[in-house]
């Protein structure tokens, strides 16, 4: 099975709701951890991949690599 590839800037929909209503993120960081800044607040977190790729519902758009 193929695992969905995930990139700088894409902006994804969490399963969960963050605290300030928005369930949007953008990427700001991929590697072992991942960086993610809420479209609502701008508050960021860090995730492991296992964690992120368990939070994720679905990518909303996806930046392209140059
Ligand atoms: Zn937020």
């Amino acid at each position: 099975m193929e695992r969905p590839q995930y990139h700088l800037n894409d902006i994804v929909e969490l399963k969960k709701p963050h605290p300030c209503g928005s369930k949007v993120w953008i990427i700001t960081r991929t590697g072992i951890d991942f960086a993610l800044k809420c479209r609502g607040c701008n508050h960021r977190i860090m995730l492991t991949r296992k964690d992120f790729e368990r939070s994720v519902k679905r990518v909303i758009i996806e930046e392209t690599p140059s």
